[in-house]
C-alpha cells in the first residue's frame, strides 16, 4: 500500500493513498489498534473507517465486485455504451480544479456530494464483456466527472484495458496538471492519445478559468510538449468561454502546431461553453452553434487545417451496445443502497443496473419509484409513496 501522506485531523488518523484516496480512521481506535497492527492492517482490515476524496474532501464510494454495485446505469462512475465502438471508462469522480466553466459543477460545488473510485478488476472485467458485443476497433475512452488522472492505479488500468483483445485505441481526458514527465513514460506505449484541455495560453487568465492558482498554464503546456514527443498523440481541448478567452483560441492553434500535436488524431478539439443545468455558469451570454461553427470555419481557412470535427474523424462509427433493461414511465421498488453523486440522489441497483433515485430518503430505505429518464444505458427514477 503507498501511502503518499499520514496526519492527524479532527480526531481522527488520516492515511492518503497514491494522492487521492484518504481513509481515515478515529485516533481513539487507531490507538488501541496501534499497539497490536501495522498502519498497512489497520487501514487494510478495521472498521470504522472513512474514506474521502483527498483533493474534494467528499465521502469516496470504493466499487468493487463485492459492492454489489454494477457499472452500467450511472454516469459518474463506470462505464457508459452509447451504442458505438468506443465505450467511455469512468475510474474516478472528483477534480482538482474548479473551473468556471465546468459542466458537472466540479471543485467548489453546490451539487455534488460524493465521489467514487472503481476498482481496475472489475472495471476491465465489465469493459472486456461490453467491448465482445462490439468488434474489433473499440476504442476504450477514459474520462468521467472530473480529473481522471486522480485514479491512482491509471497504469495498471491501462496495461489490463491493453489486454482486452477487441481494444484497438485508449484515449483519455485530462486537465494536464496530474501529468508529469515520469507519468508520460509510464503510459508509452499503453495509450494512444490525450485529449488535453487548455483553454488559455496567458497564465493569469489561466488560473482564472480553472478557478484556482493551483493551476500552471506553463506545466499544461511543457505537459503537452511532452506528450508530442511520445508516442502518445496530443489533441488540444480548449473550452471556448467567450469574452474570457478569445484572444486564447489563435494562439492555442499556433501552439498546438508548433509542438506538432495530432500526430494520428485531430490535434484540436475546440469546444463551445455550454450552459447546462446542473454545470457552473459564467457570466455573459454563450456563443450561439452557428456563430461558433462559422468561428471555426475562418480559423480552419486562416491556419488550413481543420477544426470542425465528426466521430468519423476519430474512427468512432455504430455499433452493437448493450440490451436496455427498463422501460421509461415502469413503476419499480427500489432498496436504496448508497449515497447518490448529487444532492437529493441515492443509488438503487436492479436488473444488474445502478439506478440513480431521486430521493431525500436514507441508504436502506426501499421505495417506491417510477424511471423517468433513459439515456444510453443511464438510468434515473424518481420516488412516489413508499
Ligand atoms: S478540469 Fe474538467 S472536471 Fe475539472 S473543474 Fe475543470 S472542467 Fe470541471
Amino acid at each position: 500500500m503507498v501511502f503518499t501522506g499520514i496526519y492527524e485531523q479532527n480526531n481522527e488518523k488520516v492515511f492518503v493513498i497514491r494522492d487521492t484516496i484518504e481513509v481515515r480512521v478515529p485516533i481513539k481506535f487507531y490507538s488501541q489498534l496501534k499497539k497490536k497492527y501495522t498502519d498497512e492492517e489497520i487501514v487494510s482490515i478495521h472498521e470504522p473507517k472513512v474514506l474521502r476524496h483527498h483533493y474534494t474532501g467528499r465521502e469516496m464510494i470504493y466499487i468493487t465486485k463485492e459492492s454489489g454495485i454494477p457499472l452500467i446505469g450511472h454516469t459518474a462512475f463506470g462505464l457508459i455504451d452509447r451504442g458505438t465502438n468506443l465505450i467511455q471508462v469512468r475510474p474516478v469522480s472528483g477534480c482538482n480544479l474548479n473551473c468556471i466553466f465546468c459542466s458537472v459543477d466540479e471543485g467548489v460545488t453546490q451539487t455534488r456530494k460524493t465521489d467514487y473510485i472503481v476498482d481496475t478488476d472489475h472495471l476491465v472485467e465489465e469493459f472486456a464483456k461490453i467491448a465482445a458485443l462490439k468488434g474489433n476497433d473499440v476504442e476504450a475512452h477514459i474520462d468521467g466527472q472530473g480529473e481522471p488522472f486522480l485514479y491512482p492505479y491509471m497504469v495498471e488500468l491501462l496495461e489490463k484495458l491493453r489486454k482486452v483483445p477487441q481494444v484497438k485505441t485508449i484515449s483519455a481526458q485530462s486537465n494536464g496538471m496530474m501529468l508529469d514527465e515520469e507519468k508520460i513514460r509510464s503510459m508509452d506505449g499503453l495509450i494512444d492519445r490525450i485529449n488535453l484541455s487548455i483553454s488559455s495560453m496567458d497564465e493569469r487568465r489561466g488560473y482564472a478559468l480553472a478557478g484556482t492558482k493551483k493551476y500552471s498554464v506553463e506545466h499544461v503546456k511543457n505537459v503537452a510538449r511532452m506528450l508530442s514527443e511520445s508516442s502518445i498523440d496530443v489533441l488540444l481541448a480548449p473550452v471556448w468561454v467567450p469574452g474570457y478567452n478569445d484572444e486564447d483560441i489563435p494562439r492555442i492553434i499556433e501552439f498546438g502546431l508548433e509542438i506538432g500535436a495530432g500526430k494520428k488524431f485531430p490535434a484540436f478539439g475546440i469546444q463551445n461553453y455550454v450552459r447546462y443545468q446542473f454545470g457552473k455558469k459564467v457570466k455573459g451570454k454563450a456563443m450561439r452553434f452557428p456563430d461558433f461553427f462559422d468561428r471555426l470555419a475562418e480559423y480552419e481557412k486562416a491556419y488550413g487545417i481543420k477544426l470542425k470535427l465528426s466521430p468519423s474523424d476519430f474512427g468512432i462509427h455504430k455499433s452493437p451496445s448493450l440490451p436496455k433493461v427498463f422501460k421509461k414511465g415502469e413503476k419499480l421498488k427500489l432498496d436504496l443502497i448508497a449515497p447518490g453523486r448529487v444532492h437529493g440522489e441515492m443509488l438503487a441497483v436492479e436488473r444488474g443496473r445502478v439506478i440513480g433515485v431521486l430521493t431525500d430518503k436514507p441508504v436502506g430505505t426501499r421505495v417506491n419509484a417510477e424511471i423517468t429518464r433513459i439515456t444510453d444505458n443511464v438510468y434515473v427514477a424518481v420516488t412516489g409513496s413508499s
